[in-house]
């Protein structure tokens, strides 16, 4: 499945295609969507990945990168709570 991916200091947005049990990240595909989110590598806005702001993935479920030593990682699902407002 594809997820989009956003920063929104600098108004970018970046796709991944992962697989829907692991979402797991290449390194390879870390480092293309750190590029398109935020080339800079002296640009402090974000993490390995270029996020920066509430990443959405649906209505009620939000998510985050969690990177691995190697230059990898995964995407984290996070249920919203109800109550959350922004
Ligand atoms: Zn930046």
């Amino acid at each position: 499945m594809d997820i989009r991916l956003t920063n929104d200091l600098h108004g970018t947005d970046a796709c991944v295609r992962v697989e829907r049990g692991s979402l797991e990240l290449s390194r390879r595909q870390v480092r293309r969507v750190k590029r398109k989110l935020c080339g800079s590598t002296r640009c402090a806005c974000s993490g390995p990945l270029g996020l920066r702001g509430l990443q959405r993935y649906d209505a009620e479920t939000v998510f985050e990168f969690v990177p691995r030593q190697d230059g990898s990682g995964y995407l984290q699902m996070v249920r919203r709570l109800s109550g959350w407002s922004d």
